[in-house]
């Protein structure tokens, strides 16, 4: 798989799940240690790209499941999460899932908690029963998402309250309309259109020519209210950041505000609407350009290329990367349809200790965090670094530190623009976000 590509030339989006708690026994768990172990092998490698070397692969994307057989320093397969740690401090992945965070707030309507994988970067399936009582999780799917931007409605309000929960509803009631005709666009389909996803058993095992609806209703797949830009609309609405304590209240609120929305809609149509923190990959500089032109250009507000992803914290706001993911914490649990908080770190390939430290706070804080760490490389002078974003006539272009090299062709340079990494370059809005991220550790 990590030399696969497809038919055009793109590596394919997949992502493996590495999870010992999925082995049914001792034999099978040892089985897959073995696998787990010759995966992160490989990643540390890398892959060799035209010039033959070895560089960083965006796909397949790895995560990592940290849980009591591998977290403790006594534990049985910690040896597999030093491993992980390597592999992080030198290809961005894998990601880490907290099994017990997820145990304690994927809660099905048996009592239990379960463990599972998002699908791709970061959607989250919400817990569900099949008709026999057992837990399924994989073989359901989305149905799709569509995101507000949370900034539009505070700068839409002037400030004034009142007016920002009445511009709210009607937003989300245009998101609402807006999701139904995702939905009603899926109502209908044949399991002939895809039969690998619908006859063959990915998704499902429907007959030929068997309309796939049953599998949009009652929770057996999801669809996602996204939202974006939480910190410039607490920040418009009352001035301070939302991780300043008198801040952090409305944040919640506006949190639990998408979500009861998602309730409603849910008991209206038995289908099962979820909150999710949207990637934003070039959306971010769409969202931000649209601002500008409607309210012009605000301090703090709209004067980036780009706006915050989901919940985090402003990407430019010195914050430790403990603190940071403990306040982070609190949201990612309000984001039931799936985010993904993160921490930017300097090159740790010769602090692995701090780098398993980060971890061990992810098990007992957050479901699920990432490490952005740097692996560039100059194929001019053979620069094995990080490369650097500069301005020249008012555009952000990459430029290698050691031989001063610029074009982008004859460099490789990987960043995370939340989830997945990236290797192709970037618009003006994401590359001006990446040059203004201020390091955690
Ligand atoms: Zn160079």
């Amino acid at each position: 798989m990590v030399t696969l590509l497809t038919t055009n030339g793109q590596a394919p989006f997949i992502t493996v799940f590495m999870y010992l708690g999925e082995a049914r026994n001792d034999a099978e768990r040892a089985d897959l240690a073995l696998i787990i172990e010759e995966m992160l092998l490989q990643r540390i490698q890398g892959v060799k790209n035209e010039k033959g070397v070895w560089v960083t692969p965006a796909f397949p994307k790895l995560i990592y499941v940290l849980e009591e057989d591998n977290i403790h320093e006594d534990s049985r397969y910690w040896y597999l999460t030093q491993l992980a740690a390597r592999c992080t401090a030198k290809r961005m992945v894998p990601d880490y899932i907290s099994e017990k965070k997820m145990l304690e707030l994927k809660v099905d309507k048996n009592g239990e908690g379960h463990c599972y994988t998002c699908m791709g970067c970061r959607s989250f399936l919400t817990p569900y029963v099949d008709e026999n009582g057992q837990p399924k999780y994989y073989g359901r799917f989305n149905q799709g998402v569509v995101t507000i931007n949370l900034p539009d409605v505070a700068l839409s309000s002037g400030g004034n309250l009142e007016k920002f929960w009445k511009i709210f509803d009607e937003r989300l009631e245009l998101c609402h309309r807006a999701l139904m005709c995702r939905h009603e666009r899926l109502k209908g389909t044949l399991s002939d259109a895809a039969p690998i996803l619908w006859q063959y058993g990915a998704c499902a095992r429907l007959k030929k020519g068997e309309p796939i609806d049953k599998l949009l209703y009652g929770g057996y797949s999801t669809i996602s209210l996204g939202y974006a830009g939480l910190y410039e609309c607490v920040k418009y609405m009352t001035g301070k950041s939302h991780t300043d304590p008198s801040a952090t209240p409305f944040a919640l609120e506006i949190m639990n505000y998408m979500n009861d929305a998602c309730r409603r809609w849910k008991a209206q149509h038995n289908i099962d609407f979820s909150l999710y923190g949207t990637p934003l990959e070039s959306t971010t500089y769409k969202f931000a350009k649209c601002l500008q032109k409607r309210f012009g250009v605000i301090e703090g507000i709209t004067d980036k290329g780009y706006i915050t992803n989901s919940y985090h914290v402003h990407v430019t706001e010195p914050i430790d990367a403990f603190q940071k993911l403990a306040f982070e914490a609190q949201f990612q649990a309000l984001s039931p349809g799936g985010a993904i908080s993160y921490v930017e770190v300097p090159d740790m390939q010769n602090n692995l200790d701090a780098v398993l430290e980060v971890m061990k706070f992810i098990y007992d804080h957050i479901i699920y965090a990432e490490l952005n760490t740097k692996s560039d490389y100059c194929q001019v002078c053979g620069w094995d670094g990080q490369i650097d974003i500069v301005e020249r006539d008012g555009k952000l272009i990459w430029k290698c530190p050691n031989c001063g090299n610029t074009d982008q062709d004859k460099m490789n340079v990987a960043r995370r623009t939340c989830g997945y990494i990236g290797t192709q370059f970037w618009n003006q809005g994401r590359t001006q976000e990446i040059k203004d991220r201020v390091l955690h550790l």
